[in-house]
């Protein structure tokens, strides 16, 4: 089932109307907030829960739950923070972006949702250092939100107390991971802390803390207006709602666009991208849900529901909806080294598996691109990456290890063909 115009939550998603509060008021933004505040923080978890949300950041974990672990009561008068992780860095990833850009005011209004029903006092929005024009608009939204009586003291005459405080980053891809986001937040070097305790045990400052992703928070004053069992009418059980898939690559019009989950790849390509470039015959490979998760093939992807089961049962994942589609004019081996550079150059180093894995799995990545290898490296290659998965302090090395195992998996013998062909040809030279 695909999503229909009145059931998008992001209606200015492409920047049609203007971002400013007037405007997202008139879309419905910002509607008497105060009552959906008055059925009571635990009601709102409630509904979120009911809702069927999982987090849209990649990891997917259920939202109303991840709020329920904060603390009902403050201990030793410690505050409670809401961190909202907007250090979009993922490759294939921009949709936070969009949010932000053309549709601010949900994200602001669903911060001082989400933060009274966590019993937060305040938001923290962690925006990627390279969204200069996006942290404008955000400050600016912000400000808007305050000189409305928004934000602040008994923020949208809530009674309740509520700020937010919009930090830029400063370009580190770690920092969007939850725990380095806090220490950046710290003003510490941006490096993952061992987890548990998560955050909400010992999270900004050790106070409680919840991190979500910017759309998380965003579709949440939307679920609570239309409930959550609207929301849950779309997608499977354990998939439900509404995603921003945002698709690139080579199909003939890349975008992004909110559609229902479980929506199959086939419809999700033709409905909104004009199919694939040169046509299905011409489709290579997909890399479904931004760079960290495994690519599949395309005569594999065609049929399968963009969800998280659907695409965990083809070996990879739905993570945030990047949607990477390659055509047979793509150097496969040549894309996923890139990739592997990727992560090499933004290991924090703190642990060794990843550290010295993501260096040494680049370093072959780049001889099997050429071929200058022996066919015994592909496995040892896959063997390093066995080494580095599960064995690092964040999932980044989990990140750098999946994309070449799904290459190894299903492009086997492009890799050993460069190898044989190479050393044909040296031995002709030799001759
Ligand atoms: P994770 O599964 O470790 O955690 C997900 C969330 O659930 C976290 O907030 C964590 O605190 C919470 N959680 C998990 N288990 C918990 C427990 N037992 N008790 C309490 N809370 C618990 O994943 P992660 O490392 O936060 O995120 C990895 C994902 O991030 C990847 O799948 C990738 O797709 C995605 N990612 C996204 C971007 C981006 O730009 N949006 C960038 C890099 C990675
Ligand atoms: Fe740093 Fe990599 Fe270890 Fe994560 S896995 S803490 S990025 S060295």
């Amino acid at each position: 089932m695909s999503l229909a115009d009145k059931d998008r939550i992001f209606t200015n998603v492409y920047g049609f109307q203007d971002w400013g509060l007037k405007a997202a008021q008139a879309r419905g933004d910002w509607d008497d907030t105060k009552k959906l505040m008055e059925v009571g923080q635990d009601a709102i978890i409630d509904e979120i829960k009911a809702s069927g949300l999982r987090g849209r950041g990649g990891a997917g974990f259920p939202t109303g739950m991840k709020w329920s672990f904060m603390p009902k009561e403050s201990k030793d008068g410690r505050p409670s923070f809401l961190v909202i992780n907007a250090d979009e860095s993922e490759p294939g990833s921009c949709k936070d972006r969009e949010i932000i850009r053309h549709d601010p005011h949900k994200l602001i209004e669903g911060a001082l949702i989400a933060g009274f029903a966590m019993r937060a006092r305040a938001a923290y929005i962690y925006i990627r250092g390279e969204y200069i024009r996006e942290a404008e608009t955000l400050f600016a939204a912000v400000e808007q939100a305050y000189d409305a009586g928004l934000l602040g003291k008994s923020a949208a005459g809530s009674g309740y107390d509520f700020d937010i405080y919009v930090h830029r980053g400063a370009g580190a891809y770690i920092c969007g991971e939850e725990t380095a986001m806090i220490e950046s937040l710290e003003g510490k070097k941006g490096q993952p802390r061992l987890k548990p305790p998560f955050p909400a045990g010992a999270g900004l400052y050790g106070c409680p803390t919840t991190v979500n992703n910017v759309e998380s928070i965003a579709v949440v004053p939307t679920i609570l207006r239309r409930g959550a069992s609207w929301f849950a009418s779309f997608g499977r059980e354990n998939n439900k709602g509404t995603k921003l898939f945002q698709i690139s690559g080579h199909v003939n019009k890349p975008c992004v666009v909110e559609e229902a989950m479980s929506i199959s790849f086939e419809e999700l390509i033709e409905k909104h991208c004009g199919g694939i470039r040169g046509g299905w015959d011409n489709l290579l490979a997909v890399i479904p849900g931004g760079s960290s998760v495994p690519l599949v093939p395309g005569e594999q992807i065609r049929n399968a529901f963009m969800d998280f089961d659907g695409l965990k049962e083809l070996g990879s994942g739905l993570g945030t909806a990047g949607v990477i589609v390659m055509d047979k004019s793509t150097d496969v081996v040549r894309a996923i080294s890139r990739l592997s550079y990727f992560y090499k150059h933004e290991s924090c180093g703190q642990c060794t598996p990843c550290r010295e894995g993501t260096g040494w799995m680049w370093r072959v990545m780049k001889r099997l691109e050429t071929g200058d290898a022996a066919i015994e490296e592909i496995d040892m290659l896959q063997q390093v990456t066995k080494q580095v998965e599960g064995h690092t302090i964040c999932a980044l090395g989990d990140a750098a290890a999946w994309p070449i195992q799904g290459l190894i998996r299903h492009f086997r013998p492009e890799i050993e063909r460069r190898i044989v062909e190479r050393a044909g040809a040296m031995q002709e030279a030799a001759e």
